[in-house]
């Protein structure tokens, strides 16, 4: 039975694609791929916990499409989105004979994918690439918008490109041998979707915790679409983030980016940085006057309820986040541009902030 696919369209102004997603999807994926354009070789990048049986299975059907198809694996985590493990990209696929009619298709999380995608944007000035995000975080979030990077040691995702993918397809069924800790740190991006652009999600997330935390097949279609309709209409109203409104997506990445990077890449996984850093900005928010306190207890609520962090376990550096923030790719003539919820359902951008109010909603719990 050919599984149900629900379909999001990423509107560009110059090249639209396509966000398949369904159940059992991966099988399609050579069909799918030939339905796009004419493709005799595709190079996957994937990473070691991904490779069996995601990739494999990604490969099998690009074989049945006739497609010839090379595998290159990376280590599993934050620490291969490096120049390191880049530059052996482009080596392999130099040694593979890649041209410019290969295809990168993307197979993992939000590392794999924002890594692939960097590789694709800069080998031969560039090879089309296509993903198949297989972790939450990245069917709901990375792999639909453009773009993709690496990071440096002292700045995550400073050195990228915006690079559209040709298509994306999201086999939720992927999430099933997702661990819990990764699984739920996708739930934080969720969230911020609620948070940022639609308060009736934010109350259907309120609604349906326990489905979610089960992975209620039915209750991950919905939330894989209803964020990606979100993202998609985001990222083409202001594709390459001039305008300020894509900058809605960073809401909590400014402290998120800077635990990160203080914390050492892979210690606090991306979702969970997200999650402190959204309630990090609720409570500046809230400091500030623009955001109730009912609001933000029902945000830390819904984090809590989905097993998220909403404050960091361990001691933290207020001077060294505050230094790393300074670092933000959101930083304009050294000033931050913080996203401030004002109601759930709707932020605005807020510059200005004095430090002092900042340190004070870091370390609070
Ligand atoms: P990840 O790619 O490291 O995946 C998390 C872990 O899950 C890894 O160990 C991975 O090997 C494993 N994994 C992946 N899929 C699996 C599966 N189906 N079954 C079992 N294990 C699986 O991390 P992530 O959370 O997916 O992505 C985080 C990255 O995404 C960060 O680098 C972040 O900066 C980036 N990101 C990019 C964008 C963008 O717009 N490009 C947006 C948000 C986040």
């Amino acid at each position: 039975m050919t599984p149900a696919t629900h379909s999001v369209e990423v509107r560009l102004a110059r090249r639209g694609y396509q966000i398949e997603i369904g159940t059992g999807l991966l099988d399609r994926l050579g069909s799918v791929v030939s339905q796009l354009r004419p493709t005799t070789h595709a190079a996957i990048v994937t990473d070691e916990h991904v490779h069996s049986p995601h990739a494999e299975r990604a490969a099998r059907s690009l074989h049945g499409a006739h497609i010839k198809v090379d595998v290159l694996v990376v280590p599993a985590g934050e620490s291969s989105k490096c120049v390191q493990v880049a530059a052996q990209l482009w080596n392999k696929l130099l040694a593979l004979g890649v041209d410019r009619q290969t295809l990168i298709v993307a197979v993992g999380g939000g590392v794999v994918g924002d890594l692939a995608g960097f590789v694709a944007a800069t080998f031969a000035r560039g090879l089309d690439f296509f993903q198949v995000p297989t972790t939450l975080l990245a069917q709901v979030d990375s792999a639909v918008g453009g773009k993709v990077g690496i990071n440096l040691p002292a700045a995550k995702n400073m050195v990228g490109a915006f690079w559209q993918p040709l298509g994306v397809l999201a086999d939720t069924a992927t999430l099933a041998t997702l661990g819990d800790r990764e699984y739920r740190a996708g739930l934080a991006e969720v969230v911020k979707y609620g948070v940022i652009l639609d308060a009736e999600f934010f109350a259907w997330l309120e609604q349906h915790t326990a489905e979610l935390v089960a992975r209620d097949p039915q209750a991950l279609i919905h939330v894989v679409t209803r964020s990606c309709q979100l993202k998609a209409e985001v990222v083409a109203a202001d594709e390459f983030e001039t305008s300020g409104r894509r900058a809605v997506l960073n809401y909590g990445h400014t402290v998120a980016h800077a635990l990160e990077a203080t914390a050492g890449y892979g210690a606090l996984l991306h979702g969970e940085a997200v999650s402190i850093g959204m309630m990090a900005a609720a409570r500046l928010a809230a400091r500030l006057g623009r955001w109730g306190a009912d609001d933000v207890e029902r945000q830390r609520q819904l984090l809590v309820a989905l097993g998220l962090p909403v404050e960091l376990s361990g001691p933290a550096d207020a001077d060294r986040l505050l230094a790393a923030m300074a670092h933000d790719k959101k930083v304009e003539h050294g000033r931050i541009r913080w996203v401030l919820p004002t109601r759930i359902g709707q932020v605005e951008l807020v510059g200005g902030i004095a430090p002092p109010d900042v340190r004070a909603v870091l370390l609070s719990g």
